[in-house]
């Protein structure tokens, strides 16, 4: 009985969990796309607004159709993957994507050329739905290539940058890393070592780090090498695509702008006096007189031995999201009471926390391995979140308005977690207890505000060094390395030597194609901290606005949305608001020293 509510039921994504049902949705599902793209392909030119409707209409019905299958496929396997079948349709699943993404590739490649031509279609009344989903393709448009400069470009990738980023990753996942571990020398693949990153024992952390970095030193030459050749080809794409700065396609793919980003690095940089205060108190906490790099993370070494039962955590996070809004926690009360959350530890199941959108049920799906620590809780809350989001936006949207940006795709779940802090406050009966759940709110905030602000910082060094033709070698990128690092760390952390080579194992850096990976965490953190404040200024008229933004999917662009509800993005003051939020956090940590 107990075990069954933490296994989620996922034959209500289908009406039929035969394997060779499934197999026959998916070929359907292949069929319908490729009868899609004959009907209208090298055809859209052509077409007005309403014939632009029909268009993505039925694209979007066909995900609505064969959603439950494709989801089925892919979540058995997530939960189970060393079963055959479940192996078999999770391949199933990605062959049938493939194709059904081949098909379809045509119509925002055709819209693309169509609207730069007549871009007043954007405003037809008739295509209100699909506004913005066409704005984002319009913004692409001036910096796309001809059909065979783009094809070049993808071979000329194929044994270049995506050489490199696989050569990182390979590296990673190949390597073995020894130390001592209780008078015993041990050797350990990167995935182990990291473990010891938050181990209770701090010489053990200390060891794990000073091992992993001295070895990612010693190939210095191959690291500089690939970001130099990653940095390198995106200046050159840059210039072909006109992209105007570096960060430009990541704006454009993020849906958002170069001012929204500048207040919110700029608002980071004014805090870091705040980000420092709670380095210092963290450092009282653990009675040490300064954090080093391996205590930033570590967890309090007193803190209570506390564990949640299913059950209780179910509670928790239910009255966390009611007592914010009812609809809220029915929701939430309906994910555990129809079996959609699998929380169950067992071998096979992948690992970490994950919400898929179920948006033909109006619904989503979450997988965790629940092991009863206040941490499990957070995940919890944290995922359902996500479903939350999935919840109204799939109530309010088409399927193509339903993909969120890495900006605000944060919001429902980081904002759970505030909703979740509240309620373990309250209950918290020792100043231990209060300690560990504020430790575990300001880590969060301190990697994704902070911490991950210094990523940010370094990327825009190493654009500017090469712009001022300076030769991106190991010593240099350093040297950047250390400056971005110590603007936000000012003196409040002890570091290993080892760890100027810190930047040679962030795969972000590496990623072929794609730079700027880093502030979207930024800022989804520094959004949901002022808005969570907001909702503490403006109580219960601000939970209408926060439907709003989460029921509208990605249907407007962060900016706009913003506006309509009273925030301004580009202005520090909205972002300020987050830093109070932070602040209030840390003064009652301190109180409780
Ligand atoms: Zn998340």
């Amino acid at each position: 009985m107990v075990k069954n509510e933490m296994v989620w039921d996922l034959s209500q994504l289908v009406d039929n969990v035969e394997p060779a049902s499934i197999q026959k949705q998916l070929d359907d599902m292949v069929t319908e796309a490729e009868k899609l793209r004959a009907e209208y392909h090298s055809k859209v030119a052509g077409l007005d607004a309403k014939g632009i409707r029909n268009l993505l209409e039925s694209k979007d019905a066909l995900t609505l159709k064969f959603e439950g299958a494709v989801r089925y496929g892919q979540l058995s396997y997530m939960a189970n993957s060393t079963d055959d079948t479940a192996k078999q349709l999770n391949d199933a699943v990605r062959r049938a994507m493939t194709k059904f993404g081949q098909a379809l590739a045509f119509i925002d490649i055709e819209l693309g050329g169509l609207l730069a031509l007549k871009a007043s279609l954007i405003r037809d009344p008739v295509l209100v739905e699909y506004r913005h989903y066409l704005e984002r393709i319009l913004r692409r448009v001036p910096h796309m290539l001809s059909e065979s400069e783009e094809q070049l470009i993808i071979a000329k990738d194929r044994n270049g940058v995506s050489a490199w980023e696989l050569l990182q990753s390979d590296w990673l996942s190949t390597r073995t890393f020894t130390m001592e571990i209780e008078g015993k020398k041990k050797t350990m693949p990167y995935g182990e070592i990291i473990g010891l990153y938050q181990s209770p024992n701090r010489e053990l952390r200390k060891q794990a780090r000073q091992s992993v970095f001295e070895s990612l030193g010693k190939d210095d030459i191959v690291w500089a090498s690939a970001i130099r050749a990653v940095c390198e080809d995106h200046v050159e794409m840059c210039r072909l695509r006109k992209w105007s700065t570096a960060m430009t396609q990541s704006l454009i793919e993020n849906d958002v702008d170069e001012e929204a980003i500048e207040s919110l690095m700029k608002t980071i940089l004014n805090n870091t006096k705040l980000y420092q205060t709670y380095l210092k108190i963290k450092a009282q906490l653990m009675d040490l007189p300064k954090l080093a790099d391996y205590d930033l993370l570590a967890p309090l070494p007193k803190s209570p031995e506390k564990t949640y039962a299913w059950m209780d955590a179910r509670k928790e996070v239910t009255s966390a999201y009611g007592e914010f809004d009812e609809q809220f926690g029915n929701w939430i009360h309906d994910m555990y009471e129809k079996r959609r959350l699998d929380g169950e530890v067992r071998k096979g199941k992948a690992s970490g926390a994950w919400c898929s959108p179920w948006m033909a049920g109006k619904s989503a799906f979450v997988l965790q391995s629940y092991n009863g620590r206040m941490t499990d809780v957070y995940t919890q809350a944290h995922e359902l979140g996500h479903a939350i989001h999935s919840h109204l936006a799939s109530r309010a949207q088409k399927p193509s308005n339903c993909e969120v940006g890495s900006c605000v795709a944060e919001t429902g779940s980081l904002f759970g977690e505030l909703l979740l802090t509240e309620c373990l406050l309250k209950k918290a009966k020792t100043k231990e207890e209060k300690q560990a759940i504020l430790v575990i709110v300001l880590d969060e905030f301190s990697v994704s505000a902070f911490q991950v602000s210094a990523r940010v910082l370094f990327e825009q060094s190493l654009y500017d060094a090469i712009r001022q033709g300076q030769f991106l070698d190991a010593e240099t990128i350093n040297k950047l390395w250390l400056a971005a690092r110590n603007k936000i760390n000012g003196d409040a952390v002890e570091w290993l030597d080892v760890l100027k080579w810190d930047w040679t194992r962030t795969p972000h850096y590496y990623i072929a194609n794609y730079r700027f990976y880093n502030y979207p965490y930024v800022f989804a953190q520094l959004f949901v901290f002022a808005l969570y404040r907001l909702y503490k200024e403006q109580g219960r008229s601000f939970v209408p606005k926060l439907k709003a933004l989460l029921a509208a999917g990605s249907s407007k662009s962060p900016h706009e949305l913003s506006t309509e509800l009273g925030f301004d993005l580009t202005n520090e003051a909205f972002w300020q608001n987050g830093m109070r939020q932070a602040e209030e956090f840390v003064q009652m940590l301190e109180r409780t020293l």
